[in-house]
């Protein structure tokens, strides 16, 4: 790809070639993992962090779209937070890293998905921090890591095994970070909540 794009993807990067033609050649290799997806983008602005877990220290790479950069804590402090609460209750997360892709504008479909080690959320310039969308996102999908990720579920087939255990700990470390009973949305002072309570609900959020 042309040399002036910044890349994310699933694993780690072991090589990178410039070439004569103004492009570059960039290698990736994950291990222990059963899916793969890449971005590019000569817009991303990359910030990068790291977490320091009981299996190790874990790089975060954050890739922000343009006009969002703002937004960049919410991510940063939503994805170590989840990281945190989910190496105590589920197990330690076993890869060196996890690249979150805050997207463009008008490229909402592609938001709020998971591949190993890289998910992508999403927010505007405007999101108010009542609205917990972006941390709401970032935990769900990183969520995911563990469920459709590392133990493998057929998310397919079998999706309730895989978006129900998620949901679950969704909810879990919203209720936890953000206050009682999946709290994802504060406004003026008042609480919309149970979006995941499933007894109440019984369906999973509209983001996968
Ligand atoms: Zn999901």
């Amino acid at each position: 790809m042309p040399q002036s794009y910044i890349l994310g993807a699933t694993g780690d990067t072991v090589s990178t070639e410039t070439n004569s033609d103004g492009t570059k050649t960039v290698a990736f290799q994950g291990v222990d993992i059963h899916d793969f997806s890449w971005t590019a983008s000569p817009d991303f602005q990359l910030i990068e962090d790291s977490w320091q877990g009981s299996a190790g220290a874990v790089k975060i790479r954050l890739l922000m779209s343009p006009g969002h950069l703002r937004q960049a804590g919410r991510y940063l402090q939503s994805v170590k937070g989840t990281l945190a609460m989910f190496d105590r209750w589920y197990g330690p997360y076993p890869y060196d890293r996890i690249t979150v892709v805050d997207l463009p504008n008008g490229a909402g479909n592609a938001g709020g998905m998971e591949y190993p080690t890289l998910i992508t959320g999403g927010t505007t310039w405007w999101e108010p921090r009542g609205i917990r969308g972006v941390e709401l996102v970032t935990e769900h999908e990183f969520g995911h890591q563990y469920w459709y990720g590392m133990v493998g579920s057929n998310e397919f087939e079998e999706s309730w095994l895989d978006e129900g255990f998620n949901t679950y700990s969704t909810g879990k470390v919203m209720d936890v970070a953000y206050g009682p009973i999946g709290v994802p949305v504060t406004l003026l002072g008042l609480r919309a909540g149970g979006l995941f309570d499933l007894s109440r609900t019984g369906k999973p959020p509209q983001s996968c």
